[in-house]
């Protein structure tokens, strides 16, 4: 049992075996402090994981977890939310994960707008295998799929979020853990579909973008006196992929209904408190066969 009180209490005995230096570390422990700030408990939080060095996250945070397939942490997700709503449900992935394999449900959860966060390791590389090209890659970068240099150019996904229907759209630093707490504990809060693309170092496979690159060209909009609710504004700072400088904070926030406010059946109590024993479903069954 663990103790409400406990600060330690999202704490694994399990350890991490990212690489030392790994900004993955940073996005756990900006994830753990999120939770303490927001005063949840481990069985209040589920997270859904797909595959990739991010991903085994899901193994180190005491917490609900599943550690899924590759690109599909969303449908999990989704899934979750839907049986028991009164939970805080994550979702968590790479770019290679999420930006490139589970393309279609990024794409689907934003128009949903299923409340849920989706935090995403952006680190522009498929890291687990030895650092192939991602969606958000720089232009001309050689890996090992792309000897030649990468030939695509980069795509935003705090842009594409935005277009798709997310509610709310935040850009973080790995490196930032205090604004990645705040980050993700105001997209846990947010009800709707919230993306937090956390810049993420990959000191093995793009060692280019390392802390200190990202440290001279990050900045915060908060300090700016920026107004998350212009839409233009958030897509402009999306769009913008120069790489001269890069805006962390919430670019967008909006309000609309959630996916599961809309549905009738989910009115009354959550599906996974509800007695299921008496409902026949031998119908629908025989229907399917
Ligand atoms: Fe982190 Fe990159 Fe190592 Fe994976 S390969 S654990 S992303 S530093």
């Amino acid at each position: 049992m663990t103790d409400a009180n406990d600060k330690t209490r999202f704490n694994t005995e399990a350890r991490p075996n990212w690489c030392p230096g790994c900004g993955n570390f940073g996005i756990q422990a900006s994830i753990k402090k999120a939770l303490l700030a927001l005063d949840l408990q481990p069985h209040e939080v589920a997270m859904a994981s797909g595959i990739g060095c991010s991903s085994k996250i899901a193994h180190w945070i005491n917490i609900y977890g599943i550690h899924g397939l590759h690109g599909r942490p969303l449908p999990l997700a989704a899934g979750i939310k839907l049986a028991n709503h009164k939970m805080a449900v994550i979702a968590e992935g790479g770019d290679g994960d999420g930006y490139s394999e589970g393309m279609g449900h990024f794409i689907h959860a934003a128009r949903r707008n299923v409340d849920m966060t989706y935090i995403v390791h952006n680190n522009g590389v498929f890291a687990l295998t030895t650092g192939q090209a991602s969606t958000t890659g720089r232009q001309t970068r050689v890996t090992i799929s792309t000897p030649h240099g990468a030939i695509e150019p980069p795509f935003s996904p705090t842009a594409l979020a935005i277009v798709a229907g997310a509610t709310f759209v935040a850009r973080g630093f790995s490196g930032d853990t205090d604004q990645l707490a705040d980050l993700v504990a105001e997209a846990i809060r947010h009800h709707g579909f919230a993306l937090v693309d956390v810049m993420q170092v990959c000191v093995s496979y793009n060692p280019e973008r390392s802390y200190k690159w990202y440290q001279e060209r990050v900045y915060k909009l908060d300090s700016q006196g920026y107004d998350p609710s212009d839409r233009d504004k958030a897509l402009a700072l999306g769009l913008d992929t120069g790489e001269e400088r890069l805006a962390t904070g919430v670019l967008y926030r909006t309000e609309r209904p959630a996916y599961e406010d809309k549905l009738q059946q989910l009115q009354e109590a959550p599906l996974a408190e509800r007695d299921i024993s008496r409902i026949d479903v031998s119908n629908l069954m025989e229907a399917l066969i």
